[in-house]
């Protein structure tokens, strides 16, 4: 049987994309990641600030906005970010490609603004991984059975991370935070916190609900425990730092489960 290629996702968040420029910088971080991963997936949340200023729009124009024009609205930041970083890698010579949650078979419950992964059906992006390109894909977004378009609920581009990377049998899902890695506690407002090299999913869950959970979304960590998915939270503006490993100390998973 041919070995299967290593596949890698990459999920970048609103700190990682606050200005155009950001994005010519993630393009260079995917390409050097690409020398060790023959697959890559990055997964993209809307520009920082762009959803909370689509929310307002949505407010000014209506106070009480109908659920489903809602998620079309705020869906659209994500789609904003993800074709720029296409543009931007090929701007690098880089051959990628973007997609929004619909299309990349992300299959969500009818709860618009909070919607459920049910499962995913990542048949469109298979091809284009296969033949080399970098699959970008929109996060925080999915597609209901009625084909509605639906979105996860604030901070849900994590667990649209974790669940493609858990359709596409990746090895690992990197967290690409304006931080080295998980801290005991901000360490922006808290110089004396502590720094995490490793932790099990219990004990991420357990410091991430203390904090907040501004590191990485508490329904995503769960998500990754259920299926036994490596994270790993690390530094954008640092390559060569070692982050936070995120694992079970050494149960296998034995199948696929989504959120529902
Ligand atoms: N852009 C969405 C939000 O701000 C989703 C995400 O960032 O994960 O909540
Ligand atoms: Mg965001």
């Amino acid at each position: 049987m041919p070995q299967k290629k290593k596949t890698l996702i990459m999920k970048f968040g609103g700190a990682a994309t606050k200005t155009p420029e950001c994005f010519s910088s993630l393009a260079q971080l995917i390409l050097e990641r690409k020398n060790e991963y023959p697959q890559i997936v990055a997964v993209v949340s809307a520009m920082g600030g762009m959803t909370d200023h689509l929310i307002s729009l949505a407010k000014q124009v209506n106070p009480t906005p109908p659920h489903r024009e809602y998620d079309m609205l705020v869906s659209a930041g994500e789609r904003i970010s993800i074709s720029l970083l296409a543009m931007a890698l090929a701007a690098q010579g880089g051959q990628a490609v973007s997609f929004t949650g619909s299309q990349s078979g992300i299959l969500t419950t009818d709860e618009h603004s909070e919607a459920r992964i049910i499962e995913v059906r990542p048949n469109r992006l298979h091809p284009h991984l296969e033949s080399g390109k970098i699959v970008i894909v929109a996060g925080f977004q999915g597609v209901s059975k009625s084909k509605e378009i639906t979105t996860l609920g604030r901070g849900g581009s994590d667990t649209s991370a974790v669940a493609l990377g858990i359709a596409l049998r990746a090895e690992k899902v990197e967290f690409y935070k304006d931080v080295k890695g998980i801290f005991s506690n901000d360490p922006i407002h808290d110089p004396e916190a502590f720094f995490f090299q490793q932790l099990t999913y219990e004990e991420a869950l357990d410091v991430v609900e203390k904090s907040g959970g501004r590191v990485i979304h508490p329904r995503a960590l769960k998500l990754a425990q259920k299926n036994t998915l490596p994270l790993h939270v690390r530094s954008f503006q640092n390559l060569e730092g070692e982050g936070t490993l995120i694992s079970a100390m050494n149960l296998q998973s034995v199948g696929t489960f989504y959120e529902e």
